[in-house]
């Protein structure tokens, strides 16, 4: 059955009284007296107090033992590459359905991506496929992963948690021990997401968060990277800020390194919008729920909620067209732009990108069919308020 516009457009309107963008900051607490703070007292960049208060609450929220906050979430994933030992001329696993930045952070390293395919119940990385692709393309030396056929060794998986959503962690987790491959969580989207009763972001060596513009907390530009492992920790500190040693005026570096430091001036902001994250996360729940009732009268189509063991912080929402629907999705897209609600497709799938078109992949078509069905819907907080 063909899907009427008209319907899935009153469906919007009954959400969302008036127009909406896709994703927008909350400023509704402390951002302006904590932002003027630091510019006050001079303390706008690499010291103030501010960094250490940011990176005290993740380590409460996130549940993770050590928390190193940088300037941008691909900064934070390039780091935490290096830190899981990616050099160049390896291969790195990656979903295809995810965000550029997952892709470029392993280039970046002079590493290839490696595409994984997705599954429909978390949009993220199949963890069945990903086994079976795994067992006649690589082979385990002495516990070092090889692509059997280009020869390189495959050092490291990059799981994404699509739109927010957790991905299967335990199964994935499962994989990659079996193949000796270091599991890294690309939690850019899914701050305040939880898998079974944890946070995401503890089952991989290391995790990255991103609080650019458009996620669900922000501090202008900026990222976190995660980990339980206090020598990881130190180092992810040191690597990020020029490899400095501590000396009262000397210059002492001792290896090559970033300046991936995050400003003081963006983690105050991040601490203002960090007090706000659960009543954030309440308003997203709420607006997931209004759509997702909103949608159920509309056939040929199904609003995606959180797979069974997951509580997702449902950062984007997400439609999917029903299989014989998708060719409509373009013209949908159009009649909800048109009326101001911005509403984007998923990503273009890695592989269709002309830089990554011949890395190496598995089958990848149930990326390949999600993208073609997925309509991501306004999901800022502030849309949603208590009727
Ligand atoms: C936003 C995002 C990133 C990158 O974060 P930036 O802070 O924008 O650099 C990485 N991966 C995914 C999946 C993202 O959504």
């Amino acid at each position: 059955m063909s899907i009427d516009k008209n319907l899935v457009l009153k469906a919007m309107e009954s959400v969302l009284p008036n127009p909406a963008s896709l994703h927008e900051p909350s400023f509704i607490g402390n951002e302006w007296k904590y932002v003027k703070e630091c510019i006050d007292s001079g303390w706008v960049s690499s010291a103030g107090g501010y960094v250490e208060k940011f990176e005290e609450q993740l380590t409460s929220i996130c549940e993770s033992k050590y928390v190193i906050a940088t300037v941008t979430g691909t900064a934070a994933l390039h780091a935490a590459l290096a830190l899981a030992g990616v050099e160049s001329e390896n291969e790195v696993l990656c979903p295809n359905l995810t965000f550029v930045a997952s892709a470029n952070a392993i280039v970046q390293l002079g590493a290839t991506p490696h595409f994984i395919d997705c599954q429909n119940s978390t949009l993220s990385i199949d963890p069945l496929k990903l086994e079976e692709h795994l067992s006649f393309s690589a082979k385990v030396e002495q516990n070092k992963c090889y692509n059997i056929k280009t020869g390189r060794k495959i050092s490291a998986l990059i799981c994404v948690h699509t739109f927010g959503h957790p991905a299967e962690l335990d199964q994935i987790f499962d994989v990659c021990e079996k193949y000796s491959l270091v599991l890294i969580e690309d939690a850019a989207e899914a701050l305040g997401s939880r898998y079974k009763t944890r946070h995401v972001g503890s089952h991989g060596k290391l995790s990255v968060i991103s609080f650019n513009g458009n996620k669900t907390v922000t501090t202008g530009g900026g990222g976190a990277i995660l980990t339980n492992d206090e020598d990881l920790a130190k180092l992810a500190r040191h690597i990020t800020t020029t490899a400095k040693l501590p000396h009262p005026w000397e210059y002492r570096h001792d290896m090559p390194a970033y300046n991936y430091r995050m400003p003081n001036i963006n983690a105050a902001l991040g601490c203002a919008q960090l007090e706000n994250l659960p009543l954030f996360l309440i308003n997203k729940r709420n607006l997931a729920e209004a759509y997702n009732n909103a949608f159920k009268s509309v056939n040929g189509l199904k609003f995606f909620t959180e797979p069974k063991f997951a509580e997702s912080n449902y950062w984007l929402n997400t439609l999917i067209l029903d299989q014989e629907n998708a060719e409509e999705k373009d013209s949908i897209l159009n009649s909800i732009n048109e009326k101001k609600f911005s509403s984007r497709p998923a990503w273009t799938p890695m592989h269709k990108l002309p830089m990554f078109e011949n890395c190496p992949r598995m089958d990848v078509s149930e990326s390949e069919n999600l993208y073609a069905r997925i309509i991501n819907l306004p999901s800022s907080a502030h849309l949603w308020e208590a009727p």
